[in-house]
């Protein structure tokens, strides 16, 4: 029987639910059970891959290619499990396919509705992840807030779901936010009693509150929210701000959650749980290390969440290098404008990021420029690669003209076009080339040194690639093609031949790194960057950087 724990968010949204869940999900694999995790999102949008990231930061996408939330991002890296696109549900999603089928007329006349229709429709959703992902425990969160018009039929769901399978089987966790007030110095409780409240409305009880906030918790407060809320005392978890977001196993752990959530739902451990790599990584994160400093040059960096897995992936390629990298977010726009060069010119590393649309596209090519002939190392993720080739194209055709043709339709020199199977097509929503694809490496150059394997597998998402017609006349002037697909047809990964580090990879390396064994691309930028810095790099265990198995 599968055991199913639903989260579900109280008081205000951003208090860290995503990251809860899936650090709750990683206590549960360390006791030695099969994890899955699920999100089901309460807007009308059927994925957010057509959504921008302004909305709604970035768009995680799978190995089966599905572009998810960004909370997926934070469960695979914390469960450290491959997920499937049955992981991610929207609102989008569930009409679409119940109005596909009453236009079919599989409902035999019957009038359409919320109950039973589209909680039938969402229960089976949450049903198929077991199925596709072979797991015991499923974590199913509830994007937004209880109380949100949307989410209304996901809770109807969820309670019928424990209603059907049994309290044994089913397990409530609200997270919610204690306010702190500073004339006072108090924590207050009140809007955790009210969403409960709320949540008791809907016909749920939740078995543990998860008490976010930036102060601790006094066992009175516990007392009183184990009171009012109804919940058994060891159900309440309080879970202070950490600037490392790595522990949050660890403090959940140290709460309890693991033990009595395994017990509420009727298991045995299997295993006693090993937290030593992870209690190595936060005591790795709090060391001082040496400071290096990488410009991100993009177009959404007002909304750092945008960039949520290069952030991370930076995070453990620095920590598995030991140093401390500071991230410049710095507007590709504003560069053009002649604005942040001095920020640009004081980075040890540049980092140009996957993105779309002309916006900024100038200044992102500019910093390419910058990086080439200044010898910094450059990392470029998906458009950073293109543009990379976009700024090498310009300089050795010696036309300022060279350009992809997602932003110059009749450029002279398209050294980035358009995928041939991506033409005539006109349906924006998961039509891209998506999810993993396999990369052939070339020995002896950057990537095929900093892989140290044949062949691997990456995870893409683009319409544009680079122009075959190019590869000769821009490999002669040292553009060096190291990663390929097996058939010689698709440039995966390019650098530049006479330079410290300067790669880009059409696939995004971001998605497939994880805190305890960072991405070999980004870990040797990372030491690139630190011999720029002249700092010394100190390698954490061996196990900590090798590639995905
Ligand atoms: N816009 C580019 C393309 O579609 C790059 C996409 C990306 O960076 N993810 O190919």
């Amino acid at each position: 029987m599968t055991k199913y724990i639903f989260l579900t968010g109280g008081v205000v949204s951003s208090v860290g639910k995503g990251v809860t869940a899936a650090a709750l999900g990683r206590l549960m694999k360390e006791r030695g059970f099969r994890v899955s995790m699920q999100k089901l999102d309460p807007y009308i949008n059927v994925d957010p891959g057509t959504m921008s990231p302004y909305q709604h930061g970035e768009v995680y996408v799978l190995d089966d290619g599905a572009e998810t939330d960004l909370d997926l991002g934070h469960y695979e890296r914390f469960i450290d499990t491959s997920l499937s696109r049955v992981c991610n549900v929207t609102t989008g999603q569930i009409y679409s396919e119940v109005i596909a089928r009453e236009r079919r007329g599989d409902f035999l006349g019957g009038t359409i509705q919320v109950i039973p229709h589209i909680t039938n429709e969402i229960k089976h959703r949450i049903g198929l992840v077991p199925k596709a992902t072979n797991a015991e425990i499923v974590l199913v969160e509830v994007g937004g807030t209880v109380g949100d018009i949307e989410s209304l039929p996901f809770l109807e769901a969820l309670r019928q779901m424990r209603s059907e399978l049994g309290r044994e089987n089913t397990a409530f966790i609200h997270v919610t936010w204690l306010p702190h007030i500073g004339a006072t110095g108090e924590l207050k409780t009140k809007p955790t009693q009210h969403s409960v409240a709320e949540l008791r409305s809907r016909g749920i009880s939740p078995d543990v509150i998860v008490a976010r906030s930036d102060e601790p918790v006094t066992e009175d407060l516990r007392t009183k929210i184990a009171l009012f809320c109804d919940v058994d005392p060891r159900g309440v978890i309080a879970v202070v701000t950490t600037p490392v977001l790595y522990e949050v196993p660890l403090l959940l752990e140290r709460e309890g959650l693991g033990d009595y959530m395994t017990a509420r739902l009727g298991l045995e451990s299997r295993q006693a749980p090993d937290w030593t790599a992870w209690e190595q990584l936060v005591e790795r994160s709090r060391q001082a290390r040496p400071k290096v400093k990488i410009a991100l040059v993009g177009k959404y960096v007002e909304l750092q969440d945008a960039y949520m897995s290069v952030r991370e992936a930076v995070r453990h390629a620095s920590l598995a290098v030991g140093v401390d990298a500071e991230i410049l977010w710095l507007h590709s726009a504003e560069l053009e404008k002649g604005k942040g060069w001095e920020e640009l010119r004081s980075a040890h590393g540049v980092i140009v990021p996957g993105g779309f649309g002309s916006r900024g596209i100038e200044g992102k090519i500019a910093a390419a420029r910058y990086a080439r002939t200044e010898k910094v190392p450059y990392l470029g993720l998906c458009l950073g690669m293109q543009l990379m080739c976009v700024e090498f194209a310009r300089t050795f055709l010696q036309s300022e003209d060279a350009n992809s043709t997602e932003f110059d339709r009749t450029t002279p020199h398209p050294v980035i076009d358009l995928l041939p199977e991506q033409r005539g097509i006109g349906n924006m929503g998961g039509t891209m080339r998506l999810g993993l694809y396999p990369c052939q490496l070339t020995p002896g150059t950057r990537a095929g040194s900093a892989y140290a394997q044949p062949m691997v597998e990456e995870r893409h998402r683009h319409r544009f690639e680079f122009n075959n017609n190019y590869r000769d006349v821009l490999g002669e002037k040292g553009l060096v093609f190291s990663g390929m697909s097996p058939d010689g047809r698709l440039v995966e990964i390019a650098e530049i031949a006479d330079h410290p580090f300067m790669v880009g990879s059409q696939f995004h390396p971001e998605f497939l790194s994880r805190p305890n064994r960072c991405h070999p691309l980004f870990r040797a930028f990372m030491e690139a960057v630190a011999k720029r810095a002249g700092v010394p790099t100190t390698s954490a265990p061996p196990s900590a950087s090798t590639s995905r198995s």
